[in-house]
């Protein structure tokens, strides 16, 4: 359903150019859970925007289910990505000023949802996320657990098909970063497609396909033999060989 093909991006920076993207082609299946590691500045941001359609590559072709979306103007891009994209960041993004609700409800009123689909998807995304008895909060008033949930309940709002988390743990001690995975894992059970940029190896072997990315390019690409499906991710059995966990 994503097919990248020969995907150069440059930045221009001062006199030289930057190249964060360096020929990748990648095709991700719909319902697939892929994790993208690598060093600092290898690329793995800028092509998670290339997915996601926050960001233009400046040579290649990108398919999304079988349409070129590479030519399509700016409105276009963004009605796609408003239907078919859903992004979580490290530092939350939400809108200081606005409740959890509303943070939640911006990409619906932004997509002319009428108001009372909007309340209902809204008591649905509250209730799931755990978060009913903080709508009316705004994100100082909570936990950086509770702003992330509030993220990712606003990721899912359009019933996206894709999830694309940008170190979505990195913000977060290990605890709270492990229930926020397993509120990203409900949506991939779900039938939906999450890709994961993380530097924690644990984290990143959770996937069932990990991606490493080295100066722009994609130099690995496989599947994660230990995944067991029909386990849980954090089973002894799921677990990756030299973890430290209780299974050791
Ligand atoms: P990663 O997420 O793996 O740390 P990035 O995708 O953010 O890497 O960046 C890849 C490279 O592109 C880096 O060298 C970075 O400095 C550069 N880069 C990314 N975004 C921009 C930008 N908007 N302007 C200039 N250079 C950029
Ligand atoms: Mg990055």
């Amino acid at each position: 359903m994503i097919r990248l093909t020969g995907i150069e991006r440059t930045f221009a920076v001062g006199d030289e150019m930057v190249h964060a993207l360096r020929g990748v082609s990648l095709e991700l299946a719909q319902g697939e859970y892929v994790s993208i590691m690598g060093p600092s500045g290898s690329g793995k941001s800028t092509l998670l925007n290339v997915i996601g359609l926050l960001d233009r590559p400046n040579a290649g072709t990108y398919e999304l289910d079988g349409r070129d979306v590479t030519g399509l103007s700016d409105d276009e891009l963004a009605r796609v990505r408003r239907e078919k994209m859903g992004f979580v960041f490290q530092f939350f993004h939400l809108v200081p000023r606005l409740s959890a609700e509303q943070n939640i409800e911006l990409p619906m009123v932004l997509a002319g949802i009428a108001p009372a689909e909007r309340r209902t998807r809204l008591d649905r995304l509250l209730t799931d996320y755990g978060l009913a008895d903080r709508a009316r909060h705004r994100p100082e008033q909570l936990s950086g657990g509770q702003c992330q949930r509030v993220a990712i309940a606003r990721a899912m709002s359009m019933g996206p098909h894709v999830i694309l988390a940008d170190e979505p743990t990195g913000n977060l001690d290990r605890h709270t970063g492990q229930e926020v995975m397993a509120v990203l894992e409900r949506l991939h059970q779900g039938g939906g497609t999450l890709v994961l940029v993380t530097h924690d190896p644990e984290i990143g072997s959770r996937a069932h396909r990990r991606l490493r990315m080295t100066d722009g390019a994609i130099v690995a690409d496989e599947p994660s033999s230990q995944f067991k499906p029909g386990l849980p991710p954090e089973s002894p059995a799921n677990r990756p060989p030299g973890s430290r966990g209780a299974a050791a």
